[in-house]
């Protein structure tokens, strides 16, 4: 008996929760599928083009060494998948769940053209550690606040959970197989990216795992200094699967002590947003609380273009916008003050600073995206309370104390001492020959005035 499995974000062959069940019901043949209607609108060097590209280069390499192949193919996957499972005989196609909107009507479809040729689609857990149904209240309700979510998560939580899905990689185990598709990176229109090319394939990632453990213990101090370095950087991986959630999990859980603990927080987060966006699918197109989604936003154009490319004047807040326009990456607490300023200081909707990650994070999640941006402007579920709102200065002074993460992005503002560099314009001396206004922008706004408009803009909503 031969199996098809399809792989989407869970780029990788160890600890994988659909390999290892198609390898439960036969020969196993893997195929991904470029999909034209997700890389319409990329940028031609997308990053997370290239990031795909190279990890399944990767996994194709182990492959043939088995004397298999991982079939590469372009096109709609509701055709696609059935085809090629017509063509090798499979019964089931296993893939793992995926809770986005669009995703789920396509597996839809999929398991519709396959049922009505006899075949199956086969939907497993794997990106996350527990489903959608597993963690819920006891009236049987989806969590949509955090902590008693994660209360229950830890509760429910067992070995088996985080156990590895081990896959065996021998001859026998894989179809033998050549791939006749000759689909390159070149064929779909798209360049290659050395930043993805980095961030690629399951050894890169097992290596920032590795990395990651040996600081595990400090998490909880480091990590809300852009600066330090404290966190793990592996979002990208977890985002395209080339590494487990499972993984992670057990590293956590392999550790004592407050980093470990809190690390394991930030992945119950993720497991919450994920299970958010299934339970509140509508959440994709606006506010999760009523309240705010006749909210009408008075922000201009042109603070907009100045947040994007990094021109506010507000040195945190510039300093984060062009690391992510440069890297594709951004701290969490960095994406968490800037998505604040967008909201609450420039008064812009705050979906399009949510498209502007979208288009730019390598690690872009819908459900931790949306959540993440449905926080900052209290629009969400749990979200933070709309009169909290953050100040882009003492957040500057207290998160990056001596400017440095600053410094490393506006390298305008590289002469600035401690003081100065964290608000230029309240400066009492500035170097010589440094200009504000002229070097580096005067501040756009004003905090303290633009508060009052947002509280008020806030605080009119029923
Ligand atoms: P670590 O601190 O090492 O955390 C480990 C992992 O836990 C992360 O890789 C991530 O998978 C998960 N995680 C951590 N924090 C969160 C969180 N708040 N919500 C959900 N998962 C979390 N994360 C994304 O993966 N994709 C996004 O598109 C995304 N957009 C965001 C937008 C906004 C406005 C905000 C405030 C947060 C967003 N986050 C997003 C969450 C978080 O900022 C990133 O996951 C984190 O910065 C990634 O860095 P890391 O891997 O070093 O994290």
């Amino acid at each position: 008996r031969t199996t098809l499995c399809w792989l989407r974000r869970d780029l990788r062959l160890g600890d994988h929760a659909a390999l290892a069940h198609a390898q439960g019901a036969g020969r196993v043949l893997a195929a991904f599928v470029f999909d034209p209607t997700l890389l319409t609108g990329l940028a031609p060097d997308d990053a997370r083009v290239a990031l795909i590209w190279h990890s399944l280069l990767e996994i194709r390499q182990r492959l043939r060494a088995l004397g298999s192949d991982l079939a590469i193919l372009y096109g709609d996957p509701a055709a696609a998948i059935p085809r090629l499972a017509a063509r090798i005989r499979a019964h089931t196609v296993f893939a793992a769940r995926d809770y986005e909107p669009a995703a789920r009507a396509r597996d839809e479809r999929v398991a519709a053209l396959l049922a009505a040729d006899g075949r199956a689609l086969e939907l497993v857990k794997d990106q996350v550690v527990f489903d959608t149904g597993e963690v819920l209240t006891r009236e049987g309700k989806p969590y949509t606040v955090f902590t008693p979510y994660a209360r229950a998560w830890r509760a429910r939580l067992s070995p088996a959970d985080t156990g590895s899905l081990a896959v065996r990689l021998a001859p026998d185990a894989f179809l033998p197989w050549r791939d006749d598709e000759m689909v390159s990176l070149a064929t779909l229109g798209f360049a290659d990216n050395p930043i993805g090319r980095a961030h690629a394939g399951e050894a890169a990632a097992a290596q920032r795992l590795a990395a990651f453990e040996a600081k595990i213990a400090d998490y909880h101090a480091a990590r809300d200094y852009p600066a330090q370095g404290g966190t793990s950087q592996l979002s990208a991986a977890l985002r395209f699967g080339t590494v487990s959630i499972r993984a992670l999990a057990r590293t956590a859980l392999a550790h004592d002590g407050a980093g470990a603990q809190a690390w394991l927080n930030e992945l119950v987060w993720r497991d919450f947003y994920q299970q958010l966006l299934w339970h509140f699918p509508q959440v994709e197109a606006g506010s999760f609380k009523p309240a705010f989604r006749t909210l009408r936003w008075p922000g201009e154009e042109a603070h907009f273009e100045a947040w994007k490319t990094g021109q506010t004047g507000y040195p945190l807040i510039d300093a984060a916008m062009r690391e992510l326009l440069q890297t594709g990456w951004m701290h969490n607490r960095l994406r968490m003050v800037v998505a604040s300023f967008l909201t609450k200081d420039l008064l812009i909707d705050w979906r399009r600073g949510e498209a502007h990650f979208a288009r730019h994070l390598l690690d872009f999640d819908l459900a931790a995206n949306n959540g993440g941006w449905q926080w900052a402007a209290s629009t969400g579920c749990d979200a933070q309370p709309w009169f909290r709102i953050f100040n882009p200065v003492t957040q500057s002074q207290k998160f990056d104390p001596d400017g440095a993460y600053i410094r490393r992005w506006v390298p305008e503002l590289a002469a600035l001492d401690a003081r100065a560099v964290h608000a230029p314009w309240q400066a009492k001396a500035l170097p010589d020959g440094f200009l504000l206004g002229r070097d580096y922008p005067a501040p756009i706004v004003d905090h303290a005035a633009q508060r009052e408009r947002a509280l008020a803009l806030y605080g009119k909503q029923p």
